[in-house]
């Protein structure tokens, strides 16, 4: 297992975790003073700076994108809409190639509004990624399905195990990888063997924040590594043990903390709490 408590070589900040804090300029100005290498910027953050102006400040700043928030969608039309969040998510593949990420995260939709039917909305999440993949091979950006909590399952995701993740995996073939954030899956009794199944090809991110024992809400009551009860070196150890070498990314959406102080303290804390609890 890698050592991480000497330098942040393997740390980078999703811009969700800082986004109330300032433009995306800002924040990319921020990350590059803190001494962090990575980044990974959400659209409409990225959408409001103008992409290419995005990429500019990005490279600019020597960080490396570790992956793009987020696509997918593909169920709140039902399968009349899937046309629809087909070309959006296309245009989200071709902004993530245009700032030189790896992957799109792929948050995949819940239930159609009215529908009780989550059997149809996960074979309709299947036919979407589907639809998307030729597209995405074309780009060189990898769809990274991003297994949700089972609380989101109604209105964010209906992928809510890695197991779930590893089977459509299996299914699409090259071109599909895993976004895998501990905050989605740490209570999952399946998770290390999940881990090992998707191995080191498949694991193209690592999502990393604390979940608070009392959450206060759902979304956006996520807490600072150390601060909550998941073990994170121990998933940690799962992830590295299946080959990934890859970033440890900061995705912290906390409304009623984090994104409440100043951008410096937030970015020095994910640095210290990286080195130390991780
Ligand atoms: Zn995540």
């Amino acid at each position: 297992m890698r050592d991480l408590s000497k330098d942040n070589r393997f740390l980078s900040i999703n811009t969700a975790t800082v986004r109330e804090q300032g433009t995306l300029a800002q924040i990319i100005d921020g990350i590059a003073r803190a001494g962090i290498p990575g980044i990974s910027p959400w659209r409409d953050q990225l959408q409001a700076c103008g992409v290419a102006e995005g990429a500019r400040l990005i490279r600019a700043h020597g960080l490396s994108v570790t992956g793009y928030c987020r696509g997918g969608w593909f169920t709140s039309g039902g399968a009349a809409g899937l046309a629809a969040a087909l070309d959006d998510n296309r245009r989200a593949v071709d902004e993530a190639a245009a700032i030189g990420a790896p992957c799109l995260v792929m948050v995949v939709g819940g239930l159609a509004s009215q529908s009780r039917d989550l059997p149809g909305a996960r074979s309709l999440v299947r036919d979407g990624l589907a639809a998307l993949l030729p597209h995405a091979r074309a780009a060189g950006v990898t769809l990274a399905i991003e297994p949700l909590h089972p609380m989101y399952a109604a209105d964010r995701a209906c992928v809510n195990t890695l197991s779930q993740a590893n089977d459509l995996c299996d299914a699409l073939g090259a071109g599909v990888g895993i976004a895998l954030d501990v905050y989605h899956t740490w209570w999952d009794p399946d998770l290390e063997r999940q881990i090992a199944r998707a191995g080191k090809d498949r694991i193209v991110a690592f999502h990393i924040c604390d979940w608070l024992a009392t959450t206060r809400d759902l979304l956006a009551d996520r807490g600072m590594m150390g601060d909550g009860v998941i073990d994170l070196p121990r998933i940690r150890a799962a992830v590295e043990g299946a080959g990934y070498d890859g970033f440890c990314e900061v995705e912290i959406l906390s409304k009623l903390d984090w994104w409440r102080r100043p951008l410096a303290e937030v970015l020095e804390t994910c640095v210290a709490r990286y080195r130390t609890v991780c």
